[in-house]
């Protein structure tokens, strides 16, 4: 791997940069000018006052963003093994087709006529994302993973109000992802919760008992989080059936599968995407993100409104909004979706093929698989709940490292940090003590799954010699360790330039 040592600037922040009357663009005239030459007019009404926005030179905005730049880290600097984030290379095209002016510049209050090829675009990629998931229809509309449960919640609770009988209960697995309870809650569900049996799988005894006519649905990630693919998902759909409940499929791991099992297939009846983690689109800054949801067959009517229709065949097709759906939840977002990360997602899945998407899963489960065979014999790691081949992800636990050397998985992310690697997903999920939860995507190659291997192992003889070395790691990074209360807490947030707060 390359040698990597993090930019270092004591950066502050923009606020506190530059004068007072400084500013960044150049003066704009309201009418021509007295000497002869042309000003550009801006018109009175679009000026605003009043706004306290930093008033700095254009060429200090400039070194502000690109010091910024350096100091952080991306896909296209290193990996990213982030566990449950899947994050994949993201082609340079699909950021080429997202930044067209017919992409960047469309207004969602233009008249039909003048977007049919957007609409085009949503009702083929609608079509395709029901293809691969085997549910019959999509809305596009939510803006993340999370907003997609949320709408998936609340179709849920709205189905059982439309027959009748409302039924205030939502299953969800202690390994679930912290979203899905707080949907649940969100939309008005008690959460009762389910343990995580021996095998790493939900402990469908104690499903069964959780079960009664109380119970909306279930909700599933499968592959689950800790990376194991739930085998008996179709004896929980039935029991969950049985009872009268819904099945609810979390896609955030639908890497794990993609192009090899459709979750319509496997019993469930509304299912999110996260098309920011399966499908390209590069995230980790806070957005924005799409999370398309899915229903089976006879469920279509609760969607979101509007919809993407198509009247017309092949040719002579004509592209609309529909708004006039009795049963609908309504809207769970402003206007259609986030359009250029479905622009993205679309010319992933066309770039892709379904051959290419099945190859996909295939290079993410390898990369994974052969990662956690080689973790296996470094001191101090294991990989919990058996030597079960992995889907695209695994978790690792450094719970014996912490015990025999102090230092634990938060330790052993910074200590990565200093060889030049961005850490893994820690302490998540929470039936892991000190998790690690590595996802290497399709596009990494084995050098850098090696290199993890490698520094792993330097880690952990670095941990048996000298544990006080790594508690003071990250010393190559821009910032030392955060005071993690500080950092959390909106009120106190300030970063520890560079010194490390032990
Ligand atoms: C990422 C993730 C979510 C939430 O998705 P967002 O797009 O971040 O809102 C839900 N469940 C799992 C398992 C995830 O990994």
């Amino acid at each position: 791997m390359t040698a990597f040592r993090q930019a270092s600037y004591d950066e502050p922040p923009i606020f506190s940069m530059g004068s007072p009357g400084r500013t960044g663009t150049s003066e704009v005239w309201v009418g021509g000018g007295t000497d002869g030459m042309p000003k550009v007019a801006l018109p009175r009404e679009v000026a605003r006052e009043g706004i306290r926005l930093p008033e700095v030179s254009q060429v200090e905005v400039v070194r502000h963003y690109t010091r910024l730049s350096q100091m952080t880290w991306g896909i296209d600097t290193g990996p990213y093994p982030l566990g449950s984030c899947t994050m994949k290379y993201n082609p340079k095209v699909n950021e080429d087709l997202a930044s067209m002016d017919t992409v960047q510049q469309i207004h969602p209050l233009q008249g039909l006529d003048g977007i049919q090829g957007a609409l085009s675009l949503m009702y083929r990629l609608e079509r395709a994302l029901s293809a691969l998931t085997g549910m019959s229809k999509f809305t596009l509309q939510p803006a993340a993973g999370a907003n997609g449960e949320l709408t998936g919640c609340l179709m849920m609770r709205k189905h059982f109000e439309i027959i009748g009988k409302p039924r205030p209960e939502m299953i969800v697995p202690d390994s679930a992802h912290g979203t899905n309870p707080a949907s649940a809650a969100m939309a008005g569900f008690r959460v009762v919760e389910v343990p995580t049996g021996e095998d790493g799988c939900v402990d469908v005894e104690a499903l069964k008992g959780a079960v009664s006519g109380a119970t909306a649905g279930f909700m599933m990630t499968n592959p689950n989080t800790l990376g194991i693919f739930e085998g008996r998902v179709m004896e929980i759909a039935g029991i969950v059936h049985d009872a009268g409940g819904l099945m609810y499929y979390d896609g955030a791991n639908f890497q794990g599968i993609l192009g090899r099992a459709r979750p319509g297939d496997l019993g469930f009846d509304i299912a999110h995407l996260n098309l920011h983690k399966t499908f390209s689109t590069p995230h980790g800054g806070g957005g924005p993100g799409a999370g398309p949801v899915g229903v089976a067959k006879g469920l279509e009517g609760l969607l979101p409104v509007p919809t993407v229709e198509r009247d017309g065949g092949e040719g002579g097709e004509r592209y609309r909004l529909e708004w006039c759906r009795l049963e609908s939840i309504g809207k769970v977002r402003a206007w259609y979706g986030s359009f250029p990360v479905l622009v993205r997602a679309y010319a992933y899945l066309l770039s892709m093929g379904a051959e290419g998407l099945r190859a996909s899963s295939g290079l993410a489960v390898l990369n994974t698989n052969y990662f956690a065979s080689r973790i296996a014999g470094i001191r101090g790691f294991d990989v919990p709940y058996g030597g079960r081949r992995r889907k695209h992800e695994v978790v690792v636990s450094a719970e014996r490292l912490a015990a025999e050397t102090g230092i634990g998985a938060g330790d052993v992310a910074k200590a990565l940090i200093d060889m030049g690697l961005h850490p893994p997903t820690v302490y998540f999920p929470l039936i892991v003590k000190e998790a690690l939860m590595f996802e290497f995507a399709d596009s990494e190659t084995k050098e850098a799954v090696d290199s993890y291997v490698e520094a792993l192992k330097r880690v952990s003889e670095e941990a048996y010699s000298n544990p006080s070395g790594i508690s003071a790691a990250p010393r190559n990074a821009a910032i030392g360790r955060l005071d993690e209360v500080r950092a959390n807490h909106p009120k106190t947030m300030r970063l520890s330039h560079r010194h490390p707060q032990r």
